[in-house]
């Protein structure tokens, strides 16, 4: 069932590393749509056996874990060695639309790049990022996916004793820009030659039959960064660690560590309690993406060395990024025709709402009740400047607020449900769990009997700090 192509790489991309054996595996969530859409036959069976899969103890046939090497930017510093110290990659699979995907067992326990680390996580982490990243993916957003969670039956260490638990990640690859600077820093120029051919044939194969094929591959790379960086602030996601190691070069979200939703707006919001200067703010991705991308071009300068070329694709990013962001901006607001104070009116918009501190996620949709409403407004001139704007519109009124409830969620995974639900499932009991995951496969439908979850948090329910998941 396995195809592990990474592992046919040179040995100096990974270590071969056994997960570590657990006391007593539970399962606590199992992705069965994925594995059907993964074609994951081999590994179905009763719940104890999926448990003892993946959480480690039992190493399924023809998977070769190994643990990835990789370096990275982290917060700006260059750390030459980072690697997968608490995650390995149990193999790729090939899914019935032809598509690889790498599964990897995260907490898993110690391997040659663990450093101090005890290779382990706790369980609220691997529920927080089963909930998120399945949520990402049901709002369209391009991300890794969650697969499996178990318990260990450990008691893990951080500031308090927790239990331990295992997550399965699910990726198109786990190659990091990190990747590429862990052989780059090394002068090792045949690894990221090897590295880069190896991305372009699994992600970008058109790339190889350009005249400048790793140009090719770093324009193809870069604008899959503006289309999700864009889609991040559409659906008001702040990942919190945009590190070059968390940097997907197949375009994904990857790594939920403090990553939070916003309820009220604000554009320079942070919620990552290790993000003090606040560098990986809402409003400050779209300039990281693109700092992040320069260090993929210098490594690449090692296979292509005209500088200036590489400079010019990398200029192209704010360009293609302005032009993501407002097309997504203006399918929320409903805006279908194209007006020169457009973007003006965005800004105006989500002015207002920072001012008012009001609900970024509700605010669309309230917005786009009100186009039947008479006066008196709710959002005040913008929104009767909006409504003048819509008027010019050939659709009908009932049509712009479908359009707009359409691209407008309803629910998305609040903070303070996703830490409701990580408490519940520490003290044993799902339902939070549960329920949000169930929600949150339909973020744009009504969901009556499930409607609290769509309710921003109480003041005194508000979580402001989020901790990665070490
Ligand atoms: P992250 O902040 O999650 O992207 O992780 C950064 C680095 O720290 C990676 O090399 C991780 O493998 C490593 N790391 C994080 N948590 C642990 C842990 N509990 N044990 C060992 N290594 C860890
Ligand atoms: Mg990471």
């Amino acid at each position: 069932m396995f195809d592990n192509s990474y592992a046919r790489l040179p040995e100096r991309f990974y270590v071969r590393v056994d997960p570590a054996r657990v006391p007593a595996p539970a399962l606590l969530a199992w992705n069965k749509e994925l594995a059907q859409d993964l074609d994951l036959h081999g590994l179905s069976g009763p719940d104890h056996k999926l448990a003892q899969v993946f959480s480690g103890n039992e190493i399924p046939a023809d998977a070769e874990p190994i643990a990835l090497a990789y370096a990275g930017h982290q917060f700006g510093h260059f750390v030459p060695q980072l690697g997968d110290g608490r995650a390995v990659l149990l193999g790729e699979v090939i899914g019935g639309k032809g598509r690889r995907h790498d599964v990897q067992l995260k907490g898993s326990g110690q391997t040659p790049f663990s450093r101090n680390g005890d290779g382990k996580s706790s369980l609220g982490p691997v529920i927080r990022e089963y909930l998120v990243s399945e949520a990402m993916h049901r709002l369209g957003v391009r991300t890794t996916r969650a697969l499996a969670a178990v318990t260990t039956g450990e008691t893990v260490y951080r500031d308090t004793a927790l239990p331990g638990a295992v997550f399965t990640r699910v990726a198109s690859s786990h190659v990091r820009i990190g990747t590429f600077e862990f052989f780059a820093a090394r002068g090792d120029q045949d690894a990221v030659k090897t590295l880069a051919d190896y991305a372009i044939a699994r992600h970008y194969p058109l790339a190889r039959d350009e005249p400048r094929p790793y140009r090719a591959f770093f324009r193809q790379v870069l604008e899959r960064q503006a289309a999700l960086i864009a889609h991040w602030m559409d659906v008001g996601f702040i990942h919190g660690v945009m590190n070059t190691d968390n940097t997907s070069i197949a375009g994904e979200t990857i790594d939920y560590g403090p990553c939070a939703f916003m309820d009220e707006f604000q554009v320079d919001k942070v919620f990552s309690s290790i993000d003090r200067e606040g560098r990986y703010a809402y409003g400050h991705q779209a300039a990281i993406a693109h700092w992040n991308l320069a260090r993929l071009a210098e490594c690449l300068l090692l296979l292509d060395d005209d500088q200036h070329a590489f400079e010019e694709e990398l200029g192209r990013f704010p360009i293609l990024f302005h032009d993501q962001y407002y097309t997504r901006m203006r399918r929320k607001l409903g805006l279908t025709t194209e007006e020169p104070d457009d973007e003006s009116l965005i800004e105006e918009w989500l002015q207002y709402l920072q001012n008012e501190g009001l609900d970024y996620t509700l605010s669309f949709r309230r917005l786009a009740a009100r186009i039947c409403a008479d006066e008196p407004s709710e959002f005040g001139a913008v929104e009767r400047k909006w409504k003048r704007r819509i008027e010019n519109q050939p659709q009908a009124a009932a049509d712009i607020q479908a359009r707009m409830d359409s691209v407008n969620p309803l629910f998305i995974p609040r903070n303070h449900q996703v830490e409701k639900a990580i408490e519940g499932a520490i003290a044993g009991d799902l339902s939070t769990f549960e329920e949000l995951l169930k929600v949150l496969k339909q973020p744009f439908q009504e969901q009556l009997e499930l409607a609290r979850y769509a309710e921003p948090p109480l003041p005194e329910q508000r979580v402001t700090r989020t901790f990665c998941g070490t």
